[in-house]
């Protein structure tokens, strides 16, 4: 469902990722794990189209989403593709980004209204059985500045499930918030990937959630991918060298 060919960002003389191909099937769920700096955001960050990408190509659903080759050159696709595509596409981020201006409700039928355009009526619907589902069902109408980093990571998380993703980006979800509350925001997103085939590309410091819910691990070093295996294999019999040493310091 998601394709890297031959990709590579760069941020002007800075070469974050280079030549760089997998693959990410329908329904599969891949944890990128790697010492900071290592390009994982940036990866995310290009699948949702904030980022500029400078080389090679992305597909979605073998569709292109930024570039595409015709009659041997590289030419970008219309702004119409992209925009269909990314529709597919919902990311939380580190700092939730929730709209400061809007109610919990109006973040999350924000886009199910304007970008899908759903009935107003139905998207409202949706938006309070999820916020029920991520355990908020009485903040609705709260603001989210009134909200702790907590609830404000739920309702980030009820907003991008308001957009029936097929593919869901997950980038460090949990590094802004209290301990005490992390252990709540990786089990509703254990739920989402228990009772949904959503696709899934994380990133995350929680080893142990890549290791529940991911199918597959890929351990990043310099833009590169130094090792890729189940999280059985990577967890415990690390073949790389770095991989060891970045385990060895997290573990
Ligand atoms: P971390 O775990 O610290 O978030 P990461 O593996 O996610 O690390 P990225 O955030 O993807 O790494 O960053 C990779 C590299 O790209 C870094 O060297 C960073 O300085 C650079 N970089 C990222 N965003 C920008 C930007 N907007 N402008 C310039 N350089 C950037």
């Amino acid at each position: 469902v998601i394709e890297f060919r031959d990709v590579e960002k760069r941020f002007g003389e800075n070469i974050v990722l280079k030549d760089l191909n997998f693959t990410v099937a329908r329904g599969e769920r891949v944890t990128l794990i790697g010492p900071s700096g290592s390009g994982k955001t940036t990866i995310l960050r290009l699948v949702m189209t904030l980022e500029e990408l400078t080389g090679g190509y992305i597909f979605i659903d073998g569709e292109p989403l930024t570039h595409q080759e015709k009659d041997g050159k590289r030419v970008p696709v219309s702004k119409k593709q992209q925009k269909k595509l990314r529709t597919r596409i919902g990311m939380v981020f580190q700092q939730f980004n929730l709209f400061p201006n809007m109610t919990v409700l109006e973040n999350i039928i924000e886009a199910p209204i304007h970008v899908l355009g759903r009935p107003k009526k139905e998207a409202i619907a949706k938006a309070h059985s999820l916020l029920d589902q991520v355990g908020l069902p009485d903040k609705a109408d709260a603001h989210p500045t009134s909200l702790s980093g907590g609830q404000q990571q739920r309702v980030a998380i009820a907003r991008a499930l308001a957009m029936d993703p097929e593919i869901l980006l997950l980038d460090e979800v949990t590094s802004a918030l209290d301990p005490e509350v992390v252990g709540d925001v990786l089990g509703i997103l254990r739920e989402v990937a228990d009772s949904t085939n959503v696709t899934m590309l994380i990133v995350t410091h929680e080893m142990g959630f890549a290791r529940d819910v991911s199918h597959k691990v890929m351990m990043f070093d310099g833009g590169r991918v130094v090792e890729e295996g189940p999280p059985e294999k990577i967890f415990t019999h690390p073949e790389h060298e770095r991989t060891q040493k970045f385990l060895g310091a997290v573990l």
